[in-house]
């Protein structure tokens, strides 16, 4: 057997669609969402990420407000700014690039955002929302693993569904999403007792683990729908002295052979990421003003 691919690029394009289409709704409605990314310091990496959250917010017709505070700036300093964005009426998003400088207790920043505002789904008030089933702005990387397995299977509801990894970020909240579809949801860690065999068990495998091609081919369950979360750098000698490549949580070529859908690495869960993250702009901004989120996106 053979897996589909999921194409992620494609489907994050498709989602980008649908977001300008709702954006020009809104915009002919007065109504023009702001996305404000704050970025603390240096980090090539966060530069990148920042730098294409905001070429992307700016294409799909929203504003798109970029603050940047040098590395050594004080916990004090990044508070104040949370408290000026959540103030500004132009801003219906706040997004805080992770990881801050160790100096900046995340966690502290994190709940200074106001929910409604919270586009990152971090707060805990929309943690414990999403926890509770109640309406919630949700974590970005989760909604888009969902959004992919649902382009396999639309109805969800009764699969046997085993995420590995526990994160607040990625694991937690991709089990709720799953509950709330009524999956069966088995959430896997690493003092999970029989990994192999838990994951066997999975119609539809979420790896969120940070490992490189942990999930080997013979712990999935023929026909299964396989999303690989993970990013992980790897040395790849073939393509010269140095070389690197980027690899997912799962061993994609073994676990093709089995799956029946399969997101690959790169090009699959990665460019959701973004998508939904202007997705929950589109909904905040609704939220924020009694309009309902526009079809295709609620
Ligand atoms: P964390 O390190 O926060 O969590 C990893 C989880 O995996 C933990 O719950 C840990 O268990 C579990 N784990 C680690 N080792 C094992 C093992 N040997 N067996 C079973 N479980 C194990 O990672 P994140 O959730 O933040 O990220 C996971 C991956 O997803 C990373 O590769 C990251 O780069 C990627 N990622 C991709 C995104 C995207 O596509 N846009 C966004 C966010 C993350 P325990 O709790 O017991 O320690």
């Amino acid at each position: 057997m053979s897996a589909a691919l999921i194409d992620g690029t494609a489907q994050s394009e498709a989602l980008r669609g649908q977001i300008a289409e709702a954006v020009r709704t809104l915009r002919d409605r007065g109504v023009t969402p702001g996305l404000a990314v704050v970025l603390v310091g240096e980090d090539p990496a966060s530069r990148v990420y920042v730098r294409n959250k905001s070429a992307r917010t700016v294409e799909a017709g929203m504003r798109s407000l970029d603050h940047k505070l040098p590395a050594d700036a004080s916990e004090a300093e990044v508070l104040a700014l949370v408290g000026q964005l959540n103030a500004d009426e132009a801003v219906d998003g706040i997004l805080v690039q992770l990881p801050l400088p160790s100096h900046i207790d995340s966690a502290k920043i994190l709940l200074a955002i106001d929910p409604a505002k919270d586009v990152d789904g971090f707060h805990p008030v929309n943690a414990g929302r999403l926890a509770t089933g109640q309406p919630a702005l949700v974590p970005c990387t989760p909604l888009g693993c969902v959004i992919l397995a649902r382009s396999v299977q639309r109805d969800l509801s009764g699969l046997e569904a085993v995420v590995v990894g526990r994160s607040n970020i990625v694991g937690k909240p991709v089990a709720q999403l799953l509950l709330a579809e009524s999956c069966t949801v088995t959430i896997a860690h690493s003092r999970t007792r029989d990994l192999p065999g838990t994951c066997r068990r999975a119609d539809l495998l979420i790896a969120s683990v940070g490992r490189a091609e942990m999930i080997r081919g013979d712990w999935i369950k023929p026909g299964a729908t396989v999303i690989d979360v993970g990013i992980n750098r790897v040395p790849n000698p073939a393509a010269g002295e140095g070389k690197t490549k980027l690899v997912g949580d799962v061993a994609l070529a073994e676990a093709s052979e089995v799956a029946g859908a399969i997101t690959p690495v790169p090009g699959g869960v990665g460019p959701m990421t973004i998508a939904c993250l202007l997705r929950n702009t589109v909904q905040a901004a609704c939220n924020r003003r009694g309009l309902p989120v526009p079809d295709g996106l609620a």
